[in-house]
């Protein structure tokens, strides 16, 4: 038995952890769980967002299961994802999108995975007011958090049988910082001579991502283009219902759906939990449980080939519940 930490978060957190955790518990997961109620909710109710319990059982456990935070726009406290990153050095964050033949999108063959560069770039957010109508932000990109994102992106390629890895930046206007990243990439991809390589300008990513998805692999890129860029690829695939991902440093690794806790659908219960089941899959992998795994991704293929019980984001009319009943219902 492996003990994991469970954070319930907020918004369709609560709901969709729940059906996670009944379908894992359907699948003799061989797990035990440390469940914490964390976030906005909870710093209303007991005065911390994350309690130190919870923050002492990642510690222990090291893998985090962890549902959406809500966190306040354009005020109020730093958003905790990121704190969560960068206090365990979370630094690759690995999001697969992939195609589901259940699933009708314009883009049947889209099968990208993006490599987010997660400690630095604009989310160290630090931001300057220098007057009342002028404010900068600080862009961070250091050489050791490029290097350790871009060899993992081709670490994953080998790994993984994958072709080619492509590295997304802006280094035409902003020459120093992506344009040591791009450099660096460029160094190490040398080092995979097995491995295609390339380079696109961001703004340029996002237009052949709609029109030539095929086109990508492994992508690997900063911070702020990584956020973006992986939401875009999750509207390739229907929805961010579906785009599962893992936030993985050295020593610890928290899973979590890329989608946020969605307040405007919150307890009316028909929040997709796929994403989060996905990213359930992707935790079972790290720790070696890939049979559970695997019967689980299959039994939900299984659910969205019939097309009889989806979630409204999917065009059905189903419950989180009825959702996560079917799952159980095609589990081995
Ligand atoms: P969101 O991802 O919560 O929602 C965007 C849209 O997608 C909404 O219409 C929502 O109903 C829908 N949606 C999202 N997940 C869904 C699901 N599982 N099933 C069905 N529909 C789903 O993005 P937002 O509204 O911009 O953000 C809401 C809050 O979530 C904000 O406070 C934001 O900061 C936070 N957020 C948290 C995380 C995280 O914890 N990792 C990530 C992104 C956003």
């Amino acid at each position: 038995m492996k003990t994991i930490t469970v954070f319930k978060g907020d918004g369709i957190g609560p709901e969709i952890t729940d059906a996670v955790l009944d379908i894992l518990k359907a699948a003799k997961a061989p797990l035990e769980y440390e469940i914490f109620n964390v976030g906005a909710a909870e710093y209303e109710k007991n005065g911390a967002l994350i309690p130190d319990a919870a923050f002492a059982s990642f510690e222990k456990t090291r893998v985090l299961l962890k549902s959406p935070i809500t966190t306040p726009v354009g005020k109020g406290f730093r958003s905790l994802n990121v704190t969560l990153r960068n206090k365990y050095d979370l630094y690759a964050n690995i999001r697969p999108a992939k195609s589901n033949a259940a699933v009708p999108t314009p883009f049947p063959n889209v099968d990208i995975v993006t490599f987010r560069e997660n400690t630095e770039d604009l989310y160290i957010g630090v931001e300057y007011k220098m007057n009342d109508d002028t404010v900068q932000a600080i862009k961070l990109i250091t050489r050791k958090a490029s290097e350790r994102i871009i060899r993992a992106a081709f670490d994953y390629a080998v790994a993984n049988g994958r072709k080619k890895v492509t590295c997304v930046h802006k280094a035409n206007i902003l020459k120093m910082s992506d344009g040591m990243f791009l450099d660096i990439f460029r160094e190490i991809a040398k080092e995979y001579q097995q491995i295609e390589s390339d380079d696109k300008i961001v703004d340029n990513t996002c237009m052949q991502l709609v029109m030539y998805p095929e086109n990508f692999d492994v992508m690997v890129m900063p911070n702020l283009y990584g956020d973006i860029v992986s939401d875009l690829t999750s509207g390739l695939i229907g929805g961010l219902g579906l785009l599962p991902s893992m936030n993985v440093g050295d020593d610890f690794a928290m899973f979590e759906a890329v989608h946020g806790s969605a307040p405007d659908i919150a307890g009316k219960h028909i929040a997709n939990p796929t994403a989060f089941l996905w990213s359930a899959c992707m935790m079972l992998e790290y720790i070696g449980e890939t049979d559970v795994a695997a019967n689980i991704r299959s039994a939900v293929d299984a659910v969205l080939a019939e097309n009889q019980c989806l979630t409204p984001d999917l065009g059905g009319k189903a419950t989180t519940e009825a959702y996560r009943d079917a799952v159980i219902a095609h589990l081995k």
